[in-house]
Order: C-alpha cells, then structure tokens, then sequence
C-alpha cells in the first residue's frame, strides 16, 4: 500500500473524501485513513504541523502499515521573486534548515554522518511530474512545475531576509514546516519518498494573509496531482 501524508485538515480532506474507506485508527493522536482511492490501496494521514509532528507520523505509518512508499503533499511558501500562487514544486531534495551545527564548522543543515541534503527517489519524483502533466497540460491558467530543493523548519516564514537567505544556503525553491523531516524518516527506514508542494504563498511580508486566502484553491491543484499520481504508483 502507499502511504500518503498531509498536515493540515484541508491537505488530506479532498483525497479522504474521494475514498472508499475500510477503517479510520487514531495512533498517538494522528487519525489514519485506511482504504482505497479509486481502486489503489492507501494509508492517509494527518500529520499536524511541524517536523516533530511529521516525524511521529511517518514511522508510526511505517512501522504499523508497511507502505511500498511514501507521498507527502501539502502547501508551501514560494522562495523565487516570479512564483504564484499556485504553482506546485516537486521536491528533488529536502533539507532541515534550522539544523545548526555551524558551531563545529559545519554548514546549516548539515548532521554528522548524513548528506546535508536528502534525495526524494527519482522514480517517484519522474512519476509525480508525469502525474502533473496529466493533471494540467493543456489546460487554461494551469500552474507552473518546478523541481528542486524544499527547505523546511518549524517557523512559517513570512519575511524578505528568511526567504532570500533559504534560497540563497540552499538553493531552495520553497519553505514548509514538515518534509524534511519526513523525507529523513523515510530516508533512515529506506523507503522511496517524494514531497509535492503547491505554493500558498511567497513567504514574504503578504504571507500570512496570502497563506489563508489561496490554502483551498491550492490544495485542490495539489490534489488533481495527487489523482493522477496515486494510479501510477499502483502499477
Ligand atoms: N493555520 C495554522 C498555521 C499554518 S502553518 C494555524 O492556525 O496556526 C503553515 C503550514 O503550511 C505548514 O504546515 C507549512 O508546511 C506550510 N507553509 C505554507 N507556507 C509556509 C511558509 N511561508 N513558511 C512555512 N511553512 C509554510
């Protein structure tokens, strides 16, 4: 089975409602949807916000459900001065910016031991763009794509000198508060992952307000993805 992730009620709601559902189990305070979704088997998720919160959640789903492979999906906040509301990312790499080791000389981020960055598997992340092309070539007003890093940290970012430096460190295209985390979850029970983002928001001074405005708009992209994406992971 796959195993699907969301933080928020309104990033899992629209995929839990399209599904035939066999049993709903609440674990250490996370509700679990189990069934199927148009006919694939899936594990859906509520994390809660935050990389602890998506830490618990995602060994929790491994260590009780077994998934093949893991999808995170969610909103974040645009790091690039030309990205819309709208726009979705696919994650080539996540990275925990507020890990700070700096103090032994090593680079934000970075864990003794670990790559600084980790990778999303490649076949997930190939298979996700084919699923954004399902979704949205063709069609009029249809978000842009682009693939590369996802910083995350525990603080919703909503200033000029955070974004530019994120992007700056780490060559990131977006900010959220949990796929890092996620993705090194997975990454340490090697299992193949991938994180899909649409953006709420551009994590400057408009952030908060722009994040409630577009939030539903935006998790319905994410989910018209999310569609395609789930078949292509059954076969
Ligand atoms: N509505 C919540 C707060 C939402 S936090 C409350 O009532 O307190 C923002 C969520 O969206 C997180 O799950 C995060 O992953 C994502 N996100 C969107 N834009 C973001 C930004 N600019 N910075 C950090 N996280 C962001």
């Amino acid at each position: 089975m796959l195993g699907v992730i969301g933080a928020m009620e309104e990033e899992v709601q629209l995929l839990r409602n399209e599904m035939t559902i066999l049993e709903e189990q609440t674990i250490a305070g996370i509700v679990v949807t189990l069934g199927t979704f148009h006919g694939t088997e899936i594990a859906l998720a509520q994390s809660g916000i935050g990389k602890v919160n998506a830490t618990i959640c995602t060994q929790m789903m491994i260590d009780r459900f077994s998934p093949s492979a893991m999808v995170f999906s969610g909103v974040a906040g645009g790091l690039l001065p030309n990205m819309r509301a709208g726009d979705m990312i696919i994650a080539s790499h996540v990275v925990q910016y507020d890990m700070d080791l700096t103090a032994f000389g090593r680079r934000h981020g970075e864990m003794p031991g670990q790559t600084r960055m980790t990778e999303c598997d490649p076949a997930l992340v190939e298979k996700a763009t084919q699923a954004f092309d399902l979704a949205f070539d063709g069609l009029e007003g249809a978000p842009n794509l682009m693939l590369g890093t996802i910083a995350s940290g525990d603080k919703f970012v909503q200033d000029t000198k955070t974004l530019r430096w994120l992007q700056r460190e780490f060559a990131a295209l977006a900010t959220e508060m949990e796929g890092a985390a996620f993705g090194y979850t997975c990454h340490l029970n090697s299992l193949p992952f991938v994180v899909i983002r649409g953006l709420s928001d551009t994590a400057g001074e408009t952030a908060t307000g722009d994040f409630t405005d577009n939030l539903k708009r935006v998790c319905q992209n994410s989910y018209h993805l999310m569609e395609r994406l789930i078949p292509l992971l059954a076969a």
